[in-house]
């Protein structure tokens, strides 16, 4: 998707500074066990391209490296080095750089521009734009179709196919009748994010439509539904870093309640020290209004 090779500034625990093209530091990558966990080098492009760094974990050490062309940075020379060295002490005679990358729109948006308009030109590009969605890049290359919330800053709604993308190609006339979407509300600044339903696109832009409209009440709904799937309670130190703010807020607005380091459902009743249990299922749910049952607990 981008080849592009801007200079970049490298610096890691035990090596660099050093600035050095782009594909010379993943040339040394390759050579060296430089990718581990997660970090492998289509992110790094992707991610020197859109956001302008990268940093990750190398067999020596954590690292960042820095895309100093996209933010038109001018280190001292004493940080240029020998083309294709990592540390200095490798490098001998520092060498600067000496071409001046083509300026214009980056190979990252020169893409992305094109996928927007492909989608333009596509029916179900325009049932997504009509419905007030437009595209979002969710990183790595991965495409989601996205709505802001209007009232509540930093929430948004995504939707992509199962392959992290819009489902126009893969879908074609299927688009609107093919099950296969997911659906997440998510806020861009804690990483908060709230799964919906897998489903067809309408069943993923009602649950949308429905969690833009009131964030807080979704994110209790969810809440509630979490706590009903664990017998009604779970320790506080369970609860996954990405629902965390959402307890903490369900708890504060009384739609659950605290008992000895457990969150606990309120309809569920205490058994003995450390276990609590749902009343049983009813056999006439009534839906509260947020696919819960309100005598049961149930999630409809
Ligand atoms: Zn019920």
């Amino acid at each position: 998707m981008t080849d592009s090779n801007p200079r970049v500034l490298y610096t890691g625990d035990n090596e660099g500074p050093a600035v050095m093209r782009l594909q010379t530091l993943i040339d040394n990558f390759n050579a060296s066990g430089g990718w581990q966990y997660r970090h492998n080098e289509e992110d790094m492009r992707h991610e020197l391209d859109s956001r302008g760094y990268y940093s990750g974990l190398h067999d020596n050490g954590h690292y960042l490296a820095l895309n100093l062309d996209k933010f038109d940075l001018q280190p001292g020379p004493e940080l240029y080095d020998k083309p294709g060295a990592v540390a200095r002490e490798l490098g001998g005679t520092p060498i600067p750089v000496p071409e001046t990358p083509a300026k214009g729109r980056s190979a990252f948006f020169a893409w992305f521009d094109e996928t927007n308009a492909n989608a333009a030109k596509t029916a179900a590009g325009a049932f997504m734009r009509d419905a007030g969605y437009t595209i979002a890049h969710t990183g790595g290359g991965c495409l989601a179709w996205e709505k802001k919330a209007d009232t509540a800053p930093h929430w948004s709604v995504w939707i992509c196919d199962e392959g992290n993308g819009l489902g126009i190609e893969e879908l074609g006339e299927a688009f609107q009748t093919a099950a296969g979407f997911m659906c997440q509300l998510c806020h861009d600044e804690s990483g908060e994010f709230i799964t919906g339903p897998d489903s067809t696109i309408g069943e993923c832009m009602s649950w949308a439509t429905r969690a833009l409209a009131d964030v807080d009440a979704m994110r209790i709904e969810t809440v509630l539904a979490n706590l009903a799937e664990h017998n009604g309670a779970i320790l506080n130190w369970q609860v996954s870093g990405d629902l965390a703010d959402a307890y903490r807020q369900a708890l504060a607005a009384g739609a659950i309640k605290m008992e000895s380091d457990c969150y606990v459902h309120p309809l569920a009743s205490r058994v003995s020290d450390s276990a609590w249990e749902m009343p049983e299922a009813c056999t006439n749910h009534r839906d509260n209004g947020r696919g819960i049952c309100c005598d049961c607990g149930a999630v409809l």
